[in-house]
């Protein structure tokens, strides 16, 4: 058996269930396992560098209206969009960042303040907390992007980090005989004391990437792994308000012929460590 974990980042205060519903209502009515990373407090003023604009523009999933203000927005009060979230029957929700903004020079979890660290871990879990009436045990950071420092306190209060890839300079170097295990068994996750830290390099359906070519990379990373991670953007599948059909295609039928086929099974989080210990 091998495991499909789907990962749809950057669900905020702004994001509407409309859009969640035309992206992924044909998950929701099948209750495929589905696993949300939100950002808990996004900063409207939060801006990207990304491989796909070389600008430093706002967030495009932050609303033209507030777009540069300084101010930050805890998903808990939007309590619509909470409530929705919640009568999911199979989604779960991991913590994505604090605020999704970048200090000068380095993203959200790049930096080196321990205590900083750890302040926007802790009122971030507090969000979701107050929001899902449950304790996130997964972690995706803003832009995949971390400090060591950063590794050291998700460890302690994380079952798992779920990342693009998992970058050899950024890790302690008690994990670094794991790392290199990890390699020479072709494998995409170390696990090490509790902490389990996974990686899943390429396998994204993105509209700033070519489909075929995103097809191609998950079809041979599906072939060599047992376990697969498959990271989208919900705002992604829209040109402005129409859906891209290109891509939600793409996704849609990659998504429901491996729900038909009885060699993948789809899974959330929370249900990896059981799998990964067996
Ligand atoms: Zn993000």
């Amino acid at each position: 058996m091998k495991y499909v974990i789907i990962r749809d980042d950057d669900v905020n205060f702004f994001t509407k269930i409309e859009n969640l519903n035309k992206v992924y209502s044909f998950i929701f009515e099948r209750n495929i396992p589905i696993n949300f990373a939100i950002i808990p407090n996004v900063d409207a003023s939060a801006k990207t560098f990304s491989d796909h604009s070389s600008d430093n523009i706002y967030e495009p999933f932050i609303p033209k209206e507030f777009r540069g203000q300084e101010k930050q927005f805890p998903i808990n009060e939007n309590k619509e969009l909470i409530k929705d979230l919640r009568s999911l029957r199979n989604a779960e929700f991991l913590l994505h960042g604090f605020t999704h903004k970048s200090e000068v020079g380095n993203f959200e979890f790049e930096i080196e303040e321990e205590s900083v660290i750890n302040e926007k871990l802790n009122r971030g879990s507090k969000i979701l907390e107050l929001a899902f009436e449950k304790k996130s045990k997964t972690f995706v950071a803003p832009q995949d992007k971390y400090s060591e420092k950063a590794f050291l306190a998700l460890q302690k209060s994380f079952d798992t980090f779920s990342l693009g890839w998992i970058d050899k300079a950024k890790i302690p170097k008690s994990f670094l005989i794991k790392y290199y295990l990890m390699k020479l068994r072709n494998n995409n996750y170390i696990f090490k004391d509790n902490f389990l830290v996974l990686q899943h390099p390429g396998c994204q359906f993105s509209k700033f990437k070519e489909i075929k070519k995103s097809s191609l990379i998950l079809d041979k990373y599906l072939f060599s792994h047992k376990i697969a991670v498959l990271v989208v953007h919900n705002w992604e599948f829209f040109n402005g308000k129409n859906l891209n059909q290109e891509l939600y295609t793409a996704f849609k039928n990659r998504i429901l012929s491996l729900w038909e086929n009885e060699d993948f099974k789809f899974i959330n989080f929370s249900e990896l460590n059981k799998i990964i210990c067996k």
